[in-house]
């Protein structure tokens, strides 16, 4: 796969920007705030559909503009495809493939994948569990783009059982008699999200231990394993949904009082080890930095297995937060074939084989 043009019109700080990629590496260079990272995103959008930093459209729409416009040319098994996007504030987003609208925005995924690794990463074994849901919901929804729906399932029956747990008004008996419903449409919403996690940490655990142990010399083993609140021993979907609403039951009276739902995927935890001991709370931070490090190669290496082509990789900021032995671990495996755009404010991070292989473009005030 190679991103060949990216186009943005009134995105973030860019007014008019065309730009041409001809070579599998892409420096982007400029102080700070001018640029590069709005960039990223613009491709991220077009690959998922969604950006890491923005809660809503109108913040990547320029600031006094009415909407923007994201489009890119990608190559891929041999086609070009154009990809565009017209972003509202407050209204829905327009998406084209090929010039030809589509219905909806999922219908506009599938066609670029991308590996975003950015300073921000670095949390993916500290930060909280909701950093890792995303980090897989990130790769599931490219993976299989229908499961931007089925996670937006899960929110909209999490969100109205809430409403239902919530309402004053309701008598205990009136809750008794209308709950079942709702536990109904939650464990059905929340099963296909779960196992969908459950195969995929499945799938990347034993290349994360692969690139781990490259990077560490072998000396330690790392374990990634998904850690729902359910076991997963069974994991056909009678079984989930079975279990779910026996845990359902167990938690019945502390939902009441708690007036949340506390069953489902937005309770799920990915548990990372080093020798078996938990990375989050006892890996030193050179530690953590090697597990964020196999894990996004893991998940480099496995989006090539699934669509057969080398995904891009965009990384933001994050080779001046690596120490020079990750950092060659990080660019040594990235191979001609991985299509790669890094940004940096001083060229002189990078070892001058890679300099002369890459193409530099500087970025200045949006421009
Ligand atoms: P750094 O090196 O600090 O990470 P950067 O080059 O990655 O810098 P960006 O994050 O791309 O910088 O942001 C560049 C500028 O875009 C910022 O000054 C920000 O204020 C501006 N910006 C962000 N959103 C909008 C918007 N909706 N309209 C106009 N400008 C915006
Ligand atoms: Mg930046």
């Amino acid at each position: 796969m190679f991103l060949r043009s990216v186009q943005l019109r009134d995105f973030r700080n860019y007014a008019e920007a065309d730009l041409e990629l001809t070579s599998p590496k892409t420096i982007l260079v400029g102080d700070n705030a001018q640029g590069k990272s709005n960039l990223l995103e613009a491709v991220q959008l077009l690959a998922t559909g969604r950006s890491t930093r923005a809660l809503r459209d109108r913040e990547l729409i320029a600031q006094g503009k009415e909407q923007a416009r994201v489009a890119a040319a990608v190559e891929r098994l041999g086609d070009t495809v154009e990809l565009e996007m017209i972003l509202r504030a407050g209204k829905r987003r327009t998406v084209r493939v090929g010039g030809e609208t589509r219905r909806t925005q999922v219908e506009a995924l599938g066609y670029l994948h991308c590996v975003s690794f950015s300073s921000l990463d670095l949390d993916l074994v500290r930060g909280a569990p909701e950093t890792r849901r995303d980090w897989l919901d990130g790769i599931l929804l490219q993976l299989e783009p229908v499961y931007t729906n089925l996670l937006a399932q899960f929110v909209q029956a999490l969100h109205q059982r809430n409403a239902l747990l919530r309402n004053p008004e309701l008598s205990p008996e009136a809750l008794a008699e209308q709950l079942p419903f709702w536990d109904d449409l939650l464990v059905r919403a929340a099963t296909p999200v779960m196992r969908r996690r459950h195969r995929l940490i499945e799938r990347l655990a034993p290349l994360a231990r692969r690139w781990h142990g490259s990077i560490s010399g072998g000396r330690e083993t790392f374990a990634v394993r998904y850690q729902p609140q359910i076991s997963f021993e069974q994991e056909d979907a009678q079984s989930v949904q079975q279990a779910l609403q026996e845990l359902l039951k167990e938690k019945r009276t502390l939902e009441g009082r708690r007036g949340t739902s506390l069953v489902g995927p937005h309770r799920d935890e990915v548990d990372l080890r080093i020798d078996e001991i938990p990375a989050r709370q006892f890996g030193s931070q050179g530690q953590q930095r090697t597990l964020v490090l196999a894990l996004k190669l893991a998940e480099l290496e496995l989006l090539e297995q699934v669509t057969g082509e080398a995904p891009l990789l965009l990384l933001d900021d994050v080779l001046a937060e690596l120490d020079l032995h990750r950092q060659d671990q990080l660019l040594g495996a990235i191979q001609e074939r991985v299509q790669t755009i890094v940004t940096t404010t001083h060229l002189s991070l990078f070892d001058s084989q890679w300099l002369q292989s890459a193409t530099v473009l500087t970025i200045e005030r949006g421009r």
